[in-house]
């Protein structure tokens, strides 16, 4: 079944009268969305205060128009969970040992550390982290960790594992960063990843006192390097205030929120399944007033939707990475091909 959520009256509504001020760019948090990590007692649980400020400062961030936040609900269990063997450990001899449960933490997280230390993860490589399973070993491993780097209420069965065996200290992410309306995916904004660096070096300076400094020091260079790339990214995208971004599973809402785009998701999709001819003609019904050309599908899903959708409508294909697992390469690299992808495909208003 496919549940398009376009309201295109509304919509053209707003794309006729774009509020310039970030006013009404939706920056709650939904912690009642999110499940609290246990309070096992040999874990330490830091992370309790928002770091982001209220208002963003960026140009960019100021000109963005709110988001359509459009399908996030069916969206967020829409991926596939192919299997997979166990990751990493996370163990390095002497050195602490570090886990994080899925690859933006795990990137994240090796960054700060540096060389001597490998950070495991408890999302098997290649796998996609929503419905992911864990393995007796990885929970094993977690028990033996000095520290895990989560986000908790996202992998159920991580939370599972954190509650049956707990590592000495877990770092969750989900009051750090703001969530919006329990949309797991804030690292696709990478100006909210990078707020992580800090507490990520705090945490490991707890596990490893001696390697305080240099977990410092790489965390502010990683941050930095998150800051370029987001001004690379509001620049590769200055041109496209307001274009609308359709793709099949709403896992961008973060980042068209941070770039100034409109985001329609197809979502509550099983990636396997055929739509009706009926439902497609529905679609292109809908997205037929839209100035849109392309339609995204994400790497780690079928792009069988957007592929009959798209024929449907006489419009192109487009493959974006969500950056849910190391499958699509190094995090930076991994977001300049997601704008490159845009550039091709999005419409300029
Ligand atoms: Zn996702």
């Amino acid at each position: 079944m496919i549940i398009i959520r376009v309201f295109a009256a509304g919509f053209r509504a707003r794309l006729k009268a774009r509020p310039a001020a970030d006013s009404d760019r939706p920056v709650g948090r939904a912690g009642a969305s999110t499940r609290p990590m246990p309070p096992g007692r040999p874990v330490r649980h830091v992370g309790a205060t928002p770091a982001r400020p209220a208002a963003l400062t960026s140009p960019v961030a100021r000109a963005a128009a709110p988001v359509l936040a459009l399908g996030l609900a069916l969206g967020l269990a829409g991926c596939g969970a192919p299997a997979g063997s166990g990751g990493p450990s996370g163990q390095a001899a002497g050195g602490p040992k570090v886990m994080a449960s899925f690859y933006p933490l795990q990137w994240l997280t090796q960054r700060v550390a540096g060389d001597a230390v490998t950070v495991g993860s408890l999302t098997p490589k290649g796998a996609e982290p929503h419905d992911s399973e864990l393995e007796l070993s990885q929970v094993s491993a977690l028990g033996q960790a000095d520290l895990l780097v989560t986000l908790g209420g996202f992998q159920a069965a991580v939370d599972d594992a954190v509650r049956s065996n707990p590592p000495r200290e877990v770092l969750d992410a989900a009051p750090l960063v703001q969530l919006e309306d329990g949309d797991p995916h804030f690292w696709l904004d990478p100006t909210r990843l990078a707020e992580l660096a800090a507490p990520i070096a705090e945490a490991l300076g707890r596990a490893d006192p001696h390697g305080a400094q240099g977990y410092d020091s790489r965390a502010a260079a990683v941050a930095a390097e998150l800051e370029d790339l987001d001004r690379e990214l509001a620049e590769g995208l200055a041109g496209f205030q307001g274009a609308v971004l359709v793709t099949t599973h709403a896992a961008f809402r973060y980042f068209a929120g941070r770039y100034g785009l409109e985001t329609v998701s197809v979502s509550g999709v099983d990636p396997e399944a055929e739509p009706s001819p009926a439902r497609i003609a529905d679609v292109a019904e809908q997205l037929a007033d839209l100035p849109v050309k392309t339609i995204y599908f994400e790497d780690q899903a079928s792009p069988k939707t957007a592929e009959v959708l798209a024929e449907r409508l006489d419009l192109a294909t487009g493959m974006l990475s969500p950056l849910e697992n190391d499958a699509s390469g190094d995090y930076p690299d991994a977001m300049r091909a997601n704008l490159a992808e845009l550039q091709s495909g999005l419409v300029a208003p």
